[in-house]
């Protein structure tokens, strides 16, 4: 089989590249382990910057999220106590849209269903030979292009000669526990809780449910976390009456790290998404990060060539890789001590702006980190 791109993996940064390549007339091809109802129930991110939805529009993809999406544009600490909130899009950020990841890579699969153009569901690549060959159990794909966008445990990353590739890995010294749970009123804004039993957070996904967060131990495992104790840790941690806990639909341990692979590109192979870049979810960069890949790549090898591909797109992920890690920090620091960090944050001033330019994406390289909690 032969294709000019092919793509392995279909998650945001595949579906949103294979449709901006196809509807200029590139041959392309998408391969996904997964089958197709298993990748459109995945629940995973939910908030998308304004950005991202430009991107998506630009390429007439945001057409359901326009109707049914929310915006928000204001966050919570609590800490020690204190509620301090901060409406980052009145403070020079903007509103995020929130749209479940599952939902959008419904829209996106449906757009390239339309399209002529599906991807091929249930088939898991095993490697990519030469950089230029796709090699699935019983099939073989020669492409001019190889796009990996299998996500933080794909494959193609390892196709990058073992000279070259580069790997800068953080563990951190705690995970989170990561809860999908129904709630009777909607999260009206993010919730980050510091406490002392440990970090949490709460997060607006739909009118009907919530996306929650626990840190907990490094290393456990769901077996540490049944419902009751989940509920528990959440009811202690953060005002759970104001959304009206329903029940946990998804209870799983995010091991806490990060990692950046280089090069993102080596001749005709070319990474994108969580195959280049794994961050953490505390600054809800992953999604926009991938889909901010994608349109880069699409418009270098429709127009420029892939030269500034993997410098523009390394900068851009150093710097969310940065404000994600501060954040981070801040948020499990013990809260007598963040407190007065926080204060200085919160209020309207340079690091306010800072922050909400950051989290919002509207920042790039005008505000170098003001803020250093
Ligand atoms: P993925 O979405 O991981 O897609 C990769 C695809 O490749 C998958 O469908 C996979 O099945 C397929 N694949 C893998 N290996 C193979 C193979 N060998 N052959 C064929 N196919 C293969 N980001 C945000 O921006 N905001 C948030 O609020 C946020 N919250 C998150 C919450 C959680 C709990 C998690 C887990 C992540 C969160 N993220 C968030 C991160 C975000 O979900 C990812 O960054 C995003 O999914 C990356 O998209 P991608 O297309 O690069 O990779």
């Amino acid at each position: 089989l032969r294709t000019q791109v092919g793509i392995v993996g279909a998650g945001p940064a595949g579906l949103v590249l294979a449709h901006a390549l196809g509807r200029a007339g590139v041959d392309c091809l998408v391969l996904e382990r997964h089958s197709r109802a298993r990748v459109e129930a995945r629940a995973r991110a939910g908030l998308l910057e304004e950005r991202t939805v430009a991107h998506l529009r630009r390429h007439g993809l945001a057409g359901r999220l326009l109707a049914e999406g929310t915006r928000h544009g204001w966050c919570e600490f609590l800490c020690a106590g204190h509620r301090l909130r901060m409406d980052y899009a009145a403070l020079g950020g903007a509103e995020h849209w929130v749209y479940p990841q599952h939902w959008l890579v419904r829209d996106l699969i449906a757009a390239l269903e339309t399209a002529g153009r599906p991807p091929r569901f249930g088939v898991p690549v095993l490697a990519v030979e030469e950089r230029r060959r796709i090699r699935c159990d019983g099939l073989e794909l020669d492409c001019e292009y190889v796009i990996g966008c299998d996500g933080a445990r794909g494959v193609t990353r390892r196709a990058l000669p073992a000279g070259l590739r580069r790997e800068t890995t953080r563990r951190y010294p705690y995970d989170w526990v990561a809860v999908l749970a129904e709630v009777a009123r909607p999260v009206g804004g993010v919730l980050y809780a510091l406490h002392e039993r440990g970090f949490a957070g709460m997060m607006p996904r739909t009118p009907a449910i919530g996306r929650f967060y626990l840190q907990c131990a490094a290393g456990d495992t769901p077996a540490d976390w049944p419902g009751p104790r989940v509920r528990a840790e959440l009811a202690l941690r953060l005002p759970l009456a104001e959304v009206g806990l329903g029940a946990l639909h998804e209870v799983r341990i995010l091991r806490m790290h990060s990692r950046i692979t280089r090069p993102f590109r080596h001749g005709r192979l070319v990474l994108a998404g969580d195959a280049a870049h794994v961050l953490t979810p505390s600054g809800a960069k992953g999604m926009n990060l991938a889909i901010a890949d994608a349109t880069d790549l699409a418009d270098s090898l429709l127009h420029g060539g892939l030269d500034g591909y993997g410098r523009r797109r390394l900068a851009a992920v150093r710097r969310a890789q940065d404000f994600s890690e501060r954040l981070l920090r801040l948020l499990h620091r013990p809260p007598d001590e963040a407190l007065p960090d926080l204060r200085l944050l919160t209020a309207p001033g340079p690091h306010a702006t800072a922050f909400a330019r950051e989290f919002t994406g509207t920042s790039e390289e005008t505000d170098d980190a003001q803020w250093r909690a």
